[in-house]
């Protein structure tokens, strides 16, 4: 299902940090007894740490999707799975989504997982999405990354750093490149590696499948996933990847499918929001308008979800195209008919931004955070009108609250640090320069506007006290990355 090369070089990037950054603390005696030997190879403590810096610098290198709907949508779906895997709630986890046409989904360390835009065209079904999250979850759960740390800690430090490259550049979506890395520095462990992750592959398919029956998905999404992979890839000379070195053998569609047949079949949770990301991750991938118009008038004559998924995209594209008075009144139109959809509301409130109207995309904005408080997407839309009605403070106000508690959003920090310039606070703009580069992995410039910040702010001392005490964290980081170089 994901990339075994990509769980194998993530591995080892795991492999590598921990190894670096822990030395000789690794030695079970030096640990209190507590837990298994996985804990003891690598604390859950230590592994968040580690996955947080794989993830900056993802943000660094790799096409995200970087739309909070995206995000919401993704991490919805992403959590009612958690919520029925066993071990879910004790871990962290965030979705994201990478702008990139593979078939592809991974897990890194602290429970990050992506997947790529291609799976979501390849998976017609939420249910086949969800199948493939599924099985990411399990992987985070049961510590597959901790479990292997253990069997390759004989690995040589040549070999580990040049995964290490292997692993940037695959994160970054050039898989070439980092197979490339992969191949020169790999010797004689990929056998054992691999052997590894076939077990480890079929726990997570297993796990995956419980999971997904127990949240009310249709399990039998997980063959028909293995499937359409497959289907996808069958006539291409060479095929992805995760095809080439984790086949979808036939076995493992009939294991899948005979688990799922102890469920029984279920249904998709909510096909309409499945339907409608996928038109809006259509829409952000940069697909010509219209073309995509084109496409959506086919699809007008479709049935149910499909007619009013084509309608919404079809509205996207007109959009985009800067077709508002067409636009318009096919957003009211889907608004009318499914007043409880915000994805129409959060559509016409951009609409309104586009078009140069702030004043009724605020009203929209406020209608809908009024009965959705603090609700990400249109929290963020919110603020985007205000600055449009040049409304700096207020949007200020407003992000200022909402960045707390969204302390790893990009686009947050991005549009605080907006409000802020404008609203005339150059000092508080630097922190919040400071926190956005240090999300993305440049923790040079980080350092450097946390500096600006300080000396704006010395005569604050509570001010102070905080910008000190992340300038310490980002030195000792910095410090650590620059050993490992
Ligand atoms: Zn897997």
């Amino acid at each position: 299902m994901p990339s075994v090369l990509k769980s194998v070089l993530l591995t080892s990037l795991f492999a590598a940090c921990a190894g670096l950054a822990a030395g000789p603390a690794l030695a079970a005696d030096d640990l209190p007894n507590i837990g298994s030997s996985t804990e003891r190879a690598l604390p859950l403590s230590q592994e968040q740490a580690i996955g947080d810096a794989i993830m900056r610098q993802v943000r660094k290198q790799a096409p995200l999707a970087d739309d909070p709907e995206i995000g919401d949508y993704i991490n919805r779906l992403g959590f009612q799975l958690v919520a029925h895997n066993p071990d879910g709630k004790n871990h962290q986890f965030q979705f994201f989504v990478i702008r990139d046409p593979s078939i592809n989904a991974f897990a890194l360390p602290g429970g990050y997982i992506g997947i790529h835009t291609g799976l979501v065209t390849t998976a017609e079904r939420e249910s086949e999405l969800a199948a493939v999250l599924g099985h990411e979850i399990a992987h985070v759960t049961q510590r597959h990354l901790a479990r292997r740390l253990e069997a390759q800690s004989q690995m040589s430090l040549p070999v580990l750093a040049g995964m290490l490259i292997g692993v940037a550049a695959i994160a970054a979506g050039s898989g070439d490149a980092g197979i490339a890395a992969l191949t020169a520095s790999q010797a004689g462990a990929q056998q054992h590696l691999i052997n590894y992750t076939r077990s480890n592959e079929s726990e997570a398919d297993r796990i995956g499948i419980d999971t997904l029956a127990g949240a009310g998905f249709d399990p039998f999404a997980v063959p028909s996933m293995f499937e359409r992979m497959a289907q996808a890839y069958r006539y291409d000379r060479k095929p992805p990847e995760f095809l080439m070195t984790h086949p979808v053998t036939q076995n493992r569609v009939a294991e899948g499918r005979q688990r799922a047949a102890t469920f029984g079949p279920g249904g998709d949770r909510d096909p309409l929001a499945y339907a409608l990301f996928r038109a809006r991750l259509k829409s952000l991938t940069g697909e010509n308008p219209q073309e995509l118009l084109k496409t959506y008038e086919h699809a007008l004559a479709e049935s149910g979800d499909k007619a009013t998924a084509a309608r919404y995209g079809k509205a996207l594209a007109l959009t985009e195209l800067r077709r508002y008075d067409e636009a318009l009144p096919l957003l009211e139109e889907l608004q009318r008919s499914h007043p409880d959809r915000l994805t129409f509301a959060l559509a016409l409130a951009r609409l309104d931004i586009a078009a140069g109207r702030p004043g009724p995309a605020q009203s929209r904005l406020e209608a809908l955070l009024r009965a959705n408080p603090g609700h990400h997407a249109a929290t963020l839309t919110y603020a985007q009108a205000l600055l449009l009605a040049n409304q700096p403070e207020r949007a200020r106000t407003v992000l200022q609250e909402h960045v707390l508690g969204h302390e790893q959003d990009v686009a947050t920090y991005r549009l605080l640090a907006e409000a802020q310039g404008r609203a005339g606070y150059m000092d508080e703009v630097y922190e919040s320069q400071a926190q956005e580069f240090f999300l993305k992995g440049d923790l040079d410039k980080a350092i450097r506007h946390l500096r600006q910040a300080l000396r704006q702010r010395s005569q604050d001392p509570y001010a102070r006290q905080r910008i000190q005490a992340r300038l310490e964290q980002y030195d000792d980081l910095l410090e650590q990355e620059l050993s490992q170089r």
